[in-house]
């Protein structure tokens, strides 16, 4: 099951599958930034990281809506086909 995160350190808009098949095994998987660009690289752990369906990130989006507007960004890399149709129309920076 994949859920859409965002990073407020670079800015990107991404889809993580939460569940990953181990052998017989599902094992819950944590999130990260997976831009490769991004400052958070060097310490995930220092950097905050938002599951987008939670209402944290809506308080936080509410309150840095203009900061989110201006690094919002995404690519086909990180986010499925139809989610990326989505952001395109919200004026996303596509990459
Ligand atoms: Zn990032």
């Amino acid at each position: 099951m994949k859920r859409e995160y965002y990073c407020p350190c670079c800015g990107l808009f991404f889809w993580h599958n939460q569940y990953q098949q181990n052998g017989e095994r599902i094992e819950c998987v944590g999130a990260q930034c997976p831009n490769p660009e991004c400052e958070s690289q060097e310490a995930p752990s220092d950097y905050m990281l938002f599951a987008v369906d939670t209402f944290g990130f809506a308080y936080f989006a509410e309150a840095n809506k203009e900061d989110i507007d201006s690094k919002k960004w995404s690519s086909p890399k990180y986010a499925p086909e139809n989610a990326i149709e989505i952001y395109r129309k919200q004026g996303f920076k596509i990459v």
